[in-house]
């Protein structure tokens, strides 16, 4: 894709939701039954990490790709919560 292509496909493509670990953006991907992972790109000035084009082996995805954007600090304490409660379990 061009960067024009990619420009005009900011309201057709998919934003997938992860989090970085420190050196890769993470995010389970529903399609694989696993995690993948990206380099980081654009990071610290906002949550979003850009444009990637797909790690699938075969999904929906591999058709354009998707946009990256980290949880926010307030998602992820709530994701914390949850996952606290399920470890103590
Ligand atoms: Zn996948």
């Amino acid at each position: 894709m061009t960067e024009e292509e990619i420009k005009k496909s900011r309201y057709s493509l998919p934003t997938i939701k992860g989090f970085v670990d420190g050196i890769h953006f993470r995010f389970y991907c529903s399609f694989c039954k696993k995690f993948h992972a990206h380099g980081q790109g654009r990071s610290g000035a906002t949550l979003w990490h850009g444009h990637r084009l797909s790690h699938c082996d075969d999904s929906p995805y591999k058709k354009g790709g998707y946009y990256l954007k980290e949880y926010t600090q307030k998602e992820l304490k709530l994701m914390k919560r949850w996952i606290d409660s399920m470890l103590n379990k």
